[in-house]
């Protein structure tokens, strides 16, 4: 059996007619910016995640850059972010000028609350937290200390599309929620798109602004904005995906569900749920000891995996400057050493699952 991790030829084929018809109306519509099919995602996303707001964007970076900027942000303010992150988490920070502090996650790969109080300082302006690999983090936590700081709260929901804390959606509980729809995203559409959701009227219309040029009135510029539209055909394919977002949901659960079960292996650590969060299972990630050894094996056996992350931001070139050494934030580099992503992708099948946890038991 060949098993490709992150393919994306299933779920398309899941939906393919709809996507067709869609992409062929956009096309022939002779709209392709900022039209009817952004404006009704926008609405339908907004109600969808339980927000009142939505502004349809390029990309999950722009929506966190974006989003950080609307709150001032800005160069001298510190945000606290978890360190075990995908870099654009920390880019959104440092592209406005703000630094970002890292703290180390927990068993769930989340951000660890109990660490977040001792890196506070006067310069800390917000925390963002990122619900990685589609699990909600421990939000009444991090709500209460932004409450007791007066910090701003962000939310990368780059890969947790209806994952909840507390039967609440991820993206509801912060200032904004940042969302991606790169195409492996669990709401992925079929080039780039982002998003940010927000129950904050002054900060929609903040964004609104700065997408579009910092024009809210056309050729009529207010600030110096960006260019950063959703455009219609990505709008029009995601809203054929959101009406089947929950099914497409259930079934990465049942998936991930089948891999709890049939990977029996005492050298593989399988993923933890936090009582109070649900996972939409974006990525199912163990850890092993031996991963090069583990991925040769998979690989030997038709299976390919994936790596969420290899390199910490905080190891990177690109925060070279940061000077934070290797062995400064253990725990994460413990998890880039050791996690590994198992094939999980729409369309998969349980005979696929049951092959490659097979596969990993025999290691
Ligand atoms: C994908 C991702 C982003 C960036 O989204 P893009 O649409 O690729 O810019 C940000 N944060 C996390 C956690 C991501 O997984």
């Amino acid at each position: 059996m060949n098993i490709v991790s992150g393919r994306l030829d299933r779920g398309y084929a899941l939906f393919q007619e709809e996507y067709e018809r869609k992409a062929l109306e956009v096309l022939r519509s002779g709209w392709y910016v900022l039209g009817g099919e952004v404006e009704r995602f926008e609405q339908e996303f907004a109600a969808h995640i339980g927000a009142k707001f939505c502004v349809g964007l390029a990309s999950g970076l722009d929506a966190l850059y974006l989003g950080m900027r609307a709150l001032g942000i800005q160069s001298g303010d510190e945000v606290i972010v978890q360190a075990n992150t995908y870099i654009a988490s920390v880019m959104g920070i440092t592209m406005n000028g703000a630094t970002p502090v890292f703290v180390e996650p927990n068993q769930y790969y989340n951000i660890d609350v109990t660490k977040i109080e001792e890196k506070i300082t006067p310069r800390t302006r917000a925390i963002l937290v990122v619900h990685l690999y589609g699990q909600a983090c421990k939000m009444d936590d991090v709500m209460a200390l932004a409450r007791t700081y007066g910090l701003f709260v962000i939310e990368d929901c780059a890969q947790s599309h209806d994952a909840c804390y507390g039967g609440q959606k991820t993206g509801t509980f912060g200032d904004v929620g940042c969302f991606s729809f790169y195409p492996t995203k669990n709401l992925g559409a079929f080039g780039d798109g982002g998003a940010i959701v927000t129950n904050s009227s002054e900060l929609e219309g903040k964004i609104r602004c700065l997408r579009n040029y910092g024009s809210r009135v056309k050729y009529q510029f207010d600030v110096v904005g960006v260019n950063s539209r959703l455009d219609e055909l990505q709008a029009g394919l995601l809203r054929v995906k959101l009406a089947h977002l929950e099914q497409l949901t259930a079934a990465r659960r049942r998936l991930a569900q089948s891999y709890n079960e049939y990977i029996t292996s005492p050298r593989i650590e399988k993923p933890a749920v936090q009582p109070g969060s649900t996972s939409v299972w974006h990525q199912y990630v163990v850890r092993c000891d031996e991963r090069g050894r583990l991925i040769a094996h998979l690989k030997e056996r038709g299976i390919s995996t994936m790596i969420h992350y290899p390199v910490p931001p905080h190891l990177s070139e690109a925060y070279r400057d940061l000077q934070l050494p290797k062995g400064s934030l253990p725990v994460t580099e413990a998890y880039a050493d050791s996690v590994l992503s198992l094939p999980l992708y729409d369309g998969m099948t349980e005979d696929e699952v049951r092959y490659t946890a097979e596969a990993v038991n025999q290691f």
